[in-house]
């Protein structure tokens, strides 16, 4: 048993507090992981917050994270001690029907279809004074150490500087993938960005990789836009800044609307402006930001009659145990900069500070 410092999340809506728990060692099959970065998405403010679905309390949140194999348990083959990895947010078993399908990245591992508040024995490799703490998402980044199940994990080049491509497990790869993968944005076409955190700007990398001609972002903080800019958004715009609503805006800009929108906001209001701002016939909106755990949208139907189309898209499309590897190299041969999207770098115990600062828009 190892002890360290962990950011418990003890109840909905309380701050996070750093305490020191125990992390047990790893059983058949898992994987006990050094932390060394994290970084903060929004997801886990959502977490704190309460808005993510089937959340158990008290929870250890992070999910953003590189580190070094610390330990394994019986049977892990695909990593050793000392080795580096990301940590897989979104698994990939390698067995299950959507594995099997090149398609798809939605491993039934995945939280969205089995709970990963505890680890595949339903237990938690967490305690702290006395009590179990839960996993989020298996990988819990918030702790200097955490115990992960081996296909949530990913070795990477032991070359790849860790406190960048923490990165690469959730925001970038979320975004870049969403254009990439998702929407597969074709050459010459006109796209819309709804939400410029470390997902929207890595959305608009994508875009500008794919090699689109015309990339609108949209926010309603303006200190983002200088960062699109840098990453390739043509227009910035924020729909304060306009007495219509921003899908009309958007579809004067553009004539009959974006080829393809991305919201990666996570707000009710932002996903039917995108949907209403693709084109009527072969516009996509790709749905990447997550909305409150519950929440019914209300759209005219008749949206999609015409051909447009509406995708969500998980990860970036990317099967993470194939891809984390590529990623990283792709980062180490400067083929996107991830640099970029690091805004601050704190000491774990600030963690708090952290999230304060994503609160702000900072
Ligand atoms: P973030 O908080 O850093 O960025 C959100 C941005 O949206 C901010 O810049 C904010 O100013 C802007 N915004 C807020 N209201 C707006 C409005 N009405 N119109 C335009 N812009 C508005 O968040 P992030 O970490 O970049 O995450 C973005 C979303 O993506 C979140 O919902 C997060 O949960 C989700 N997410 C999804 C996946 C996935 O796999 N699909 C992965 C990671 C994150
Ligand atoms: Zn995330
Ligand atoms: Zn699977």
């Amino acid at each position: 048993v190892i002890r360290c410092k962990a950011a418990v999340a003890w109840a909905m809506g309380k701050p996070l507090s750093v305490e020191e728990v125990e992390v047990a060692p790893p059983k058949a099959g898992e994987v006990r992981v050094k932390m060394v970065a994290t970084g903060i998405c929004r997801t886990d403010e959502n977490l704190r917050q309460g808005l993510f679905p089937n959340i158990d309390f008290p929870v250890i949140p992070g999910h953003e994270g590189a580190g070094l194999v610390e330990s394994i348990g019986e049977g892990v083959t695909s990593v050793k001690p000392g080795d580096k990895v990301l940590l897989l947010c979104v698994p990939q078993c390698g067995k299950c029907i959507f594995c099997l399908n090149p398609e798809s990245n939605f491993c039934l591992k995945a939280h969205f279809h089995e709970s990963q508040c505890v680890l595949p024995d339903k237990t938690t490799r967490f305690t702290c004074k006395g009590k179990q703490i839960h996993h989020f998402m298996w990988v819990s980044t918030f702790a200097e150490y955490t115990v992960v199940p081996d296909y949530a994990v990913a070795k990477i080049d032991a070359a790849a500087p860790l406190d960048k491509v923490c990165l690469l497990a959730c925001g970038f790869s979320t975004g870049y993938g969403a254009a990439i993968n998702t929407a597969k944005v074709k050459p010459g076409s006109t796209c819309a960005v709804f939400g410029l955190g470390g997902v929207g700007l890595s959305v608009v990398m994508g875009c500008k990789a794919a090699g689109a001609s015309r990339i609108i972002a949209v926010d309603i903080n303006k200190d983002k836009f200088a960062k699109a800019k840098e990453l390739g958004a043509t227009d910035c715009i924020s729909p304060q800044d306009f007495k219509k609503p921003i899908h009309e805006v958007l579809i004067e800009m553009t004539g009959y609307g974006a080829d393809y929108t991305f919201e990666a906001v996570g707000k009710q209001e932002t996903l039917a402006a995108a949907m209403t701002s693709c084109n009527v016939s072969t516009g996509t909106c790709i749905m990447v930001g997550v909305q409150k755990a519950g929440s019914l949208l209300s759209i005219d139907p008749m949206l999609l009659l015409s051909g447009r189309a509406w995708k969500g898209s998980m990860l970036g499309g990317w099967k993470m145990r194939d891809s984390a590897s590529k990623l990283v190299s792709s980062y180490l041969e400067k083929k996107f900069n991830l640099d970029v999207l690091i805004t601050h770098t704190l000491p774990f115990p600030k963690v708090n500070e952290g999230l304060e600062l994503l609160r702000a828009g900072k």
